[in-house]
């Protein structure tokens, strides 16, 4: 298993500031938050680079961390305002950690994305 820093955190090498935790999924908060909430969720048991290395036997890691997503943001009452999930893929994305995760943006009303420059 490669390894980066999100391993780190999952094996508690580094402190992180952890939400969420289920047998598959850990969800913690973002170093640099790009929103008033920003947390990320990430696959526990396996490191997967990019989006484009997923395997269909791993398909339903997405859906997991988009559950993992959508229960945090019911539990801290985020749903009803609206959030943002985004998974950046390399270098265009501006991809900088390389284990395969979910970013939810929330808080306050986000900016349009997608623009390229
Ligand atoms: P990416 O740009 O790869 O889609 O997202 C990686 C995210 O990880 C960035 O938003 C960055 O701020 C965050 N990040 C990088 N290093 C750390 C860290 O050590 N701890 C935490 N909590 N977040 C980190």
């Amino acid at each position: 298993m490669t390894d980066t820093i999100f391993g780190k955190i999952i094996r508690r090498e580094i402190p992180a500031t952890i939400v969420y935790e289920d047998d598959e999924v850990l969800g913690f908060k973002d170093i640099a938050p790009q929103a008033p909430v920003h947390v990320l969720f990430i696959p526990k048991n396996e490191a997967i680079p990019t989006l484009d290395d997923l395997q269909p036997s791993q398909a339903h890691l997405i859906g997991k961390l988009a559950l993992a997503a959508a229960e945090y943001a019911r539990r801290e009452g985020l749903a009803q305002d609206g959030y943002r999930v985004v998974m950046n893929c390399r270098e265009y994305a501006g991809q900088t950690v390389f284990h395969i995760h979910l970013h939810l943006l929330a808080g306050a009303p986000l900016g349009r994305f997608g623009t390229a420059g």
